[in-house]
């Protein structure tokens, strides 16, 4: 290696190539030392240069299918640090979408979706798994990939802790962004509502279309949520479902807009 390479276990020494791989150099005193090294070949598999500064950056390298045990078989992993060893781990697999930047395959990691170009700097793709406290799935990741946008979900937790709402998707740089719109708007047409603690209202309201569309998020005694909000715009109409009087008595019915698109509910006989 040209440049010396930070030793990603304590990060104060440096990894000096010896004979059989490269050591960190970190030593004060018995108590105060580094001993992590990665040899020069794992498996079968000749730790290129390219393969260093994977394992190093990243604490795991790409996916192999070419190892070869000691009793000479061959098998699948990827190499990682942990607890300031490399060894072998077994659970890496690639995604179905390729790289929308450049094509080649998108190997998940236990922290991030990454674009093989990336490890050498070819590509940049690097999509973090945890996103808001939301842990992405593989079929998030492929949703993305593709150009769409992930179904909304209200789970969320902001850097303030606030649980918020929206849908995810890929800005033009390949960043991932937040969209809060649930659905557009079913009485203007043309705002996008999202929701705030309390109800879900038009993107409109402020501009000079003045949407005064609003929903209450807790309504007739009952919980709205983003799936049965859709719904309601959907068809018009919630499902079938029980009320109480203000004399306490239960009915079934289900709400619906009126005219004005204020909920009114409909008792059913
Ligand atoms: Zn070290
Ligand atoms: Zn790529
Ligand atoms: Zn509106």
């Amino acid at each position: 290696m040209n440049n010396a390479v930070k030793c990603p276990v304590c990060n104060q020494g440096d990894l000096i190539e010896g004979e059989k791989g490269y050591m960190c150099n970190h030593f004060k005193n018995l108590e105060d030392k580094c001993s992590f090294m990665i040899f020069k070949s794992y498996f079968g598999k000749e730790m290129t240069p390219e393969l260093i500064s994977q394992l190093v950056v990243s604490k795991e390298t790409v996916f192999f299918d070419d190892l070869i045990t000691k009793g000479n078989k061959r098998f699948s992993a990827k190499l990682i640090i942990e607890n300031g060893v490399v060894k072998p781990s077994f659970q890496n697999k690639m995604l179905d979408s390729p790289c929308p930047i450049c094509g080649k395959k998108v190997h998940v990691l236990s922290k991030a979706f990454i674009c093989e170009g990336a490890f050498n700097k070819d590509c940049d793709l690097y999509i973090n798994k945890n996103v808001a406290s939301v842990v992405l799935s593989d079929y998030d990741a492929e949703v993305l990939l593709n150009g769409s946008s992930t179904a909304y979900r209200n789970d969320f937790l902001s850097s303030n802790n606030k649980l918020f709402g929206a849908k995810l998707f890929l800005d033009n740089e390949y960043q991932v962004k937040f969209n809060y719109e649930i659905g557009k708007c079913p009485k203007c047409l043309t705002g996008s509502v999202s929701v705030n603690n309390w109800a879900y209202g038009c993107s409109n309201f402020k501009n000079h279309i003045k949407c005064d569309f609003t929903v209450w998020r807790e309504i007739f005694g009952k919980k709205i949520t983003p799936v049965e909000f859709l719904g309601l715009c959907q068809n018009g109409r919630s499902e079938i479902t029980k009320f109480k009087s203000s004399k306490n008595e239960e009915y079934t019915g289900f709400y619906q807009f009126d005219k004005d698109f204020k909920l009114v509910i409909v008792k059913s006989s």
